[in-house]
């Protein structure tokens, strides 16, 4: 018997979905049919690489870290060239008190650093000592500042948060946003003594597993992964449906009736995959469930806007502000409308031209989600004029590009977990699977190894 599956969404939660799926039916010799529904016309969802001129620039995501395995597996069998991030890119700064100051990676750097007072770095030291809280859950401030210290949660965290989710961090819950922080509280009693303890672990696995924790990318940026999908997908016999508009899922005789207007289809499916936002499940399963449908809209979304634009390399450098390095973020304590920037080719060299530097500054967020709803040509302008003062930069990009997303990045506010689990549990009643960077981890790899999970449990 044939099992007929369609995926909705055609990002990388969706794709890499179809992929593993494909995968593990030839493994156990089952027989599935599988048809993708993409809104937009073109795959990728916020993976999307820009070719212009010679500059390579990555509208969304731009690479992932090596201590998170899925994507560099996924790559090798699709037989993609991975490039590694520049050495310079280990400098990362942060944007205080007028000018950018290393991030400390080490104990040595961290105790001669000047991003923390003394009264910050003891205040930080007394953390073994701090009892575990036995909270169910807690905001991601409650929980730094009762751990680390105020100073530490609004000097380093809250940049951190800024260029992770671009998000609030007393309303972002610790337990969903940085699951492997909350559980080290939890098995050792402290940050500090768990990161001894795993850093001892890691000795011996480096040994055997090699080096963790580099950027990673693909040589002509992350949309290779959607090409190389596509084609697979479509060499396997996987239907994709572009520019779809489907109507809310209807259910009869235990099968799902998918009906695109666009595409002019109606079939039947045994089962289906939801790899669009929270709040596009949340439209399509309302016929099936009010309350799953109102769930799913309770996950909320920060909006984000990037502005890329290229300086000639000598132009930069002659920045008195300017210092080499993966880039810098940006604290809320400095009251500035920017999250951060991205020196993109001093990561990845060969995103700029010779003679040419790639930047990407990043705005709105949850701090100031008004921005991003502003004009492109505000948005650039705000962008620039921010960069020229903290780099202390005269001149002018040679160009410039902006992307907007009104719902970018989502927000796991307090008790996400439990939203999940509710969420899960209903659509396993209903035979329905949720998968996208809504629920378990918004970076690029926690899609895809999301995704080959899935495929294991469905096969
Ligand atoms: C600006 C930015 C920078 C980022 N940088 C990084 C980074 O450096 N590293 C990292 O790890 N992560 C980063 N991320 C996060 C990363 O991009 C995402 O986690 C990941 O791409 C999400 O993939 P997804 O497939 O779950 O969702 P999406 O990419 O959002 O894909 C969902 C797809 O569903 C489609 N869809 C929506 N509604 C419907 C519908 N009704 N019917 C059919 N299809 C529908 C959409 O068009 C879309 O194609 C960044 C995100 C943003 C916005």
């Amino acid at each position: 018997m044939i099992m007929n599956i369609a995926i909705i969404g055609g990002g990388i939660s969706g794709l890499s979905t179809a992929y593993y799926l494909i995968k593990k039916a030839k493994e156990k010799g089952k027989n599935i049919k599988i048809t993708i529904f993409e809104k937009k016309d073109k795959l990728g969802g916020k993976v999307n690489t820009e070719y212009y001129n010679g500059f390579i620039i990555e509208k969304g995501p731009n690479g992932w870290l090596s201590s998170k395995e899925a994507p560099t597996k996924l790559a090798k069998e699709l037989n993609l060239k991975i490039i590694e991030a520049n050495k310079n890119a280990q400098k990362r700064y942060v944007f205080l008190n007028g000018k950018l100051i290393r991030i400390p990676e080490d104990p040595i750097s961290f105790i001669l650093s000047q991003v923390l007072s003394w009264k910050g770095k003891l205040r930080l030291a007394l953390e073994p000592f701090i009892k575990p809280s036995n909270k169910e859950d807690e905001t991601v401030a409650e929980f730094i500042i009762r751990r680390l210290g105020r100073e530490a949660l609004d000097k380093l965290l809250d940049p951190m948060i800024a260029g992770i989710f671009a998000g609030n961090p007393f309303r972002l819950s610790i337990r969903s946003a940085f699951p492997k922080v909350w559980e080290l509280e939890k098995k050792y009693g402290s940050l500090i003594k768990g990161m001894l303890a795993l850093k001892k672990q890691r000795k011996i696995e480096k040994a055997s597993a090699g080096p963790t924790g580099n950027l990673l990318s693909l040589e002509k940026g992350l949309y290779e992964f959607i090409t190389a999908l596509e084609n697979f997908l479509k060499e396997s016999g996987v239907r994709i449906f572009l520019n779809s508009s489907l109507l809310p899922l209807e259910k009869r005789e235990g099968k799902y009736i998918l009906e695109d207007k666009n595409n002019n289809i109606e079939e039947t499916f045994d089962r289906v995959i939801l790899s669009c936002p929270a709040f596009a499940a949340s439209k399509l399963v309302s016929n099936i469930d009010k309350r799953l449908s109102e769930l799913l809209q309770e996950i909320k979304y920060t909006p984000i806007a990037v502005v890329a634009c290229a300086f000639k390399k000598e132009d930069l450098y002659s920045a008195k502000g300017f210092k080499e390095g993966f880039g810098f973020l940006v604290p809320y304590k400095e009251k500035r409308n920017i999250l951060g920037v991205l020196f993109d080719s001093l990561v990845f060299e060969n995103r700029a031209p010779k003679g040419y530097v790639l930047l990407r500054i990043m705005l709105g967020g949850a701090r100031k989600p008004e921005l991003v709803l502003r004009e492109k040509k505000e948005i650039v302008k705000i962008a620039l004029n921010e960069l020229k003062d903290i780099l202390k930069l005269s001149k002018d990009p040679i160009f410039t590009r902006c992307y907007r997303y009104l719902r970018g990045i989502p927000h796991y506010e307090l008790y996400h977990h439990k939203l999940v689990e509710e969420i899960f549990r209903l659509g396993k009643k209903y035979n329905l699977s949720f998968l996208s960077n809504a629920y378990a981890g918004v970076a690029f790899a926690d899609c895809i190894k999301a995704a080959e999970s899935l495929a294991n449990e469905i096969l």
